[in-house]
């Protein structure tokens, strides 16, 4: 057990001032109408929206089940998490529990072997997952994780049918363009929140850091998978301006995070989401980012509980399996949960894009 004492809850922030003209019942649809058309949600209704009381939650999401249906119809993408380096990580994100902060029990170990690393992709095919996610808990590569992640991915991917996604933390130009060479699809680096409250989360590397390695990602042609955490204590005002930001880097794939305070991290205890609030924050992420893959990310088990189903009318996506070091609900469960709701697996790389442009 950690000996960490329980860190006091995030003080509670003044409310979002919304603007005068906030939608009423009825405008969910229409905003959803100005989408669909190609037009956008303005900050001011994304504000809204997450400040919408439960009454409108089934009118909020049949706007984000709309515009979600559009462009993705009834399928579900399912990708698979595989931790290739554990802990040891000499960064203080605080929601993190493998950073240099973090007491959590996890395990901590180096760059797996590429035997393991095939084992790996061999169940996320099993688990009908369409990516392959290889993460690693570090500031950035060194060189002999470079080399082993660039060695692997071409072995990989003439074995499986699978997109690569890379997780390795803060690249260079040099790096981003090594890894779309050698055959990466998509590098995850997460936004995780808006850039005011970024320093409230992380001291040992900033927010502009994170969007020069999206940019050196997207130069050296590689698709960006960028997503977030609500839970944290930031504002709804800092939920919108991370989902604006997505939007204008043209991310392709959202993961929406919802945190699992993990005992032994210094947010350890201080996460208050309701079900509710999760489903808004998909719902608005989807309406903010129409064409982008949504994915309901860690913590949906704890913080969607029995209302996990309802979050696949916004979001388009999820993992399955473990998280990096948390458990994840039975695979089982999960395709039960998308049968039962009409709505089918896809995989393979024609279900990374939309199904009609915006
Ligand atoms: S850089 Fe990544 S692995 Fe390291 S502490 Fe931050 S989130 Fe965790």
């Amino acid at each position: 057990m950690s000996t960490r004492p329980p860190r006091a809850a995030a003080p509670s922030r003044p409310a979002t001032p919304v603007a005068a003209a906030v939608p009423r019942r009825q405008s969910w649809g229409a905003i959803a109408d100005r989408v669909l058309a190609g037009g956008a949600i303005t900050r001011e209704e994304a504000l809204a929206l997450l400040a919408s009381p439960d009454e409108e939650l089934l009118d909020v999401l049949s706007a984000a089940w709309r515009v979600r249906q559009r462009h993705f119809g009834n399928t579900v993408q399912l990708f698979f998490l595989m931790n290739a380096k554990s802990g040891l990580c000499p960064e203080d994100c605080s929601y993190c529990s493998q950073s240099k902060v973090s007491d959590a029990e996890i395990p901590r170990y180096n760059l797996l072997s590429a035997p393991k690393l095939l084992e790996g992709a061999r169940l996320a095919v099993e688990r009908q997952s369409k990516t392959f996610c290889i993460v690693i808990s570090a500031r950035g590569p060194t060189e002999r994780e470079m080399d082993a992640v660039c060695r692997i991915v071409p072995e990989i991917k003439a074995r499986y049918d699978l997109n690569i996604c890379a997780c390795l933390g803060l690249l260079t130009p040099e790096q981003a363009t090594r890894l779309a060479e050698a055959g990466v699809d998509k590098v995850n680096h997460n936004l995780n929140t808006s850039e005011r409250f970024y320093p409230e989360v992380c001291t040992t590397h900033g927010y502009a850091d994170r969007v020069a390695t999206l940019a050196a990602c997207r130069a050296a042609g590689l698709k960006l998978c960028s997503g977030g955490i609500m839970g944290m204590g930031e504002t709804q005002a800092d939920l919108v301006d991370m989902a604006m930001e997505l939007r204008l880097l043209a991310v392709e794939s959202i993961p929406l995070n919802f945190l699992n305070a993990i005992d032994g991290t210094p947010l350890q205890g201080s996460s208050r989401l309701t079900p509710r609030d999760c489903l808004r924050g998909l719902a608005m992420m989807r309406l903010v980012n129409p064409g982008a893959e949504i994915r309901i990310a860690g913590g949906r088990e704890i913080h969607l509980g029995s209302l996990q189903p309802m979050g696949l009318y916004a979001a388009n996506s999820m993992f399955v399996g473990d998280y990096l070091t948390t458990k994840g609900q039975l695979p089982e469960s999960d395709y039960r949960m998308i049968e039962e709701l009409g709505f089918v697996i896809t995989r393979g790389a024609e279900a990374a894009e939309p199904l009609c442009g915006e």
